[in-house]
């Protein structure tokens, strides 16, 4: 149920209500914008009258929300949540550049990347230490160890780092971490989101493989739920009867999440097409859908990349994407003026 608050409400009136509500077990969660202040009410309202509330001086209109997702509302929170890490900014427009390799392998490799990266314009590293693979024999990550070679490439660029966690037990080791990413595949893992929601770090949450967009909303849910509103939802292709790519890239994603909910929406094109040569592509597309931001997996050796090297572009080639996807980000902000 959301209340939408006169102006200027009467401060007294206001704390009764809040009381009042309170007392009827729900959690409140309070929207203040420029001209309109709404109580969000979270838990069971099916026993409150929506009737008496609407009576009150100081209510403009009460609506019950039909959607099981509630602090990942729009209607709960209208205005665009922005996420502040390390001084980069996610949400709210303009268009936030997350780049790196898939994992980390080396020293060597994950600093030059992301010195590269950083010169082009790209304001946050990614780069996966714990990986989580189809085949038991794959290369599984440098786990601990990469997640030090992250931390020393974010020590000698400045970028904040973007890194998955896998398992709860490892999230002693993500202290230097600024995002945590849960990857399409934990999307549902209930636990591991509700430990998230513990954590006081921005969560860059993945689409499932076959999740729907109100699945992806309830497992931002969940970290909300446990107390950390401060979520970015990533569009990374979903399964269809399509082979030729490897996820197919859902478009549509970006606008409809925008519109159901406040949190950011990223793209991950890399994983959606699992082909270097639609990376160009599909940026601008999301771009041009309005996305606060892209994920795209850069490599400095791609034919020999440890992980998903068919899908990562060459320094040079995000250098040049980013140059077109400034284009686009300049047309999007000047079409919204
Ligand atoms: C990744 O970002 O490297 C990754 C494994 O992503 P996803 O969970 O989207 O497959
Ligand atoms: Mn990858």
């Amino acid at each position: 149920m959301i209340v939408v608050l006169k102006q200027n409400p009467e401060q007294g009136q206001l704390d009764s209500l809040i009381a009042w509500l309170k007392g009827k077990g729900v959690d409140i969660h309070m929207s203040v914008g420029a001209n309109q202040t709404i109580l969000g009410l979270i838990g069971d309202t099916s026993h409150i009258d929506i009737d008496l509330i609407d009576a009150l001086d100081i209510v403009e209109t009460v609506r019950r929300v039909q959607e099981p997702y509630k602090n990942a509302n729009r209607k709960f929170h209208p205005q665009d949540t922005v996420i502040e890490v390390g001084g980069v900014r996610i949400g709210g427009g303009g268009l936030t550049l997350i780049a790196g390799p898939c994992s980390i392998e080396s020293e060597e490799q994950i600093c030059s990347i992301a010195a590269s990266v950083k010169r082009s314009g790209a304001s946050m590293l990614r780069g996966g230490a714990f990986k989580p693979r189809t085949s038991p024999y794959s290369f599984q990550g440098l786990r601990e160890e990469g997640l030090r070679l992250l931390s020393l490439a974010k020590k000698e660029t400045g970028l904040p780092i973007v890194t998955e966690i896998m398992d709860i037990s490892q999230l002693p080791l993500f202290e230097d971490v600024d995002v945590i990413q849960i990857g399409a595949r934990n999307m549902q893992n209930f636990e591991l989101l509700k430990a998230m929601g513990r954590t006081g770090k921005p969560i860059l949450l993945k689409r499932g493989l076959s999740a729907t967009y109100e699945e992806l909303l309830m497992s931002a849910e969940y970290i909300m739920a446990a107390g950390n509103d401060r979520i970015i939802l990533c569009e990374r292709g979903i399964r269809t009867f399509e082979t030729y790519t490897r996820n197919t890239m859902d478009v549509s994603a970006v606008p409809v999440l925008k519109h159901l909910s406040h949190l950011p929406v990223i793209v991950d094109p890399s994983h959606s097409a699992g082909r270097s040569d639609l990376v160009a592509p599909l940026s601008c597309a999301s771009a041009a859908a309005g996305a606060d931001g892209l994920i795209i997996e850069v490599h400095n050796d791609p034919p020999h990349a440890l992980c998903d090297g068919p899908q990562s572009i060459r320094p040079e080639a995000f250098e040049a994407l980013v140059k077109k996807l400034r284009v686009i980000a300049d047309a999007m902000s000047e079409a919204a003026v």
